[in-house]
């Protein structure tokens, strides 16, 4: 049943949790885990994206599919 958990691997390829800091692992900028805002790399690090990012809401968002799935 790992594949249940690849979402959260692959999400945790790009980003870290540092307390109450999400951190991209690419540019170690961070951001907390409050912030509604997108996130903001550092100049020219290669996960920055075209589209916003919100790496705290996905992180929530697959905690709330584990816990419907009865995971925790
Ligand atoms: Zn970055």
């Amino acid at each position: 049943m790992s594949v249940t958990y690849l979402p959260l691997q692959a999400w945790n390829q790009h980003w870290t949790l540092d307390g109450t800091l999400v951190r991209c692992r690419y540019c170690g900028v961070s951001q907390d885990l409050t912030d509604a805002g997108a996130f903001q790399h550092a100049f020219g690090c290669k996960a920055r994206t075209l589209e916003a990012q919100h790496p705290s809401r996905e992180l929530a968002a697959l905690l709330q599919q584990k816990i419907q799935l009865g995971l925790f």
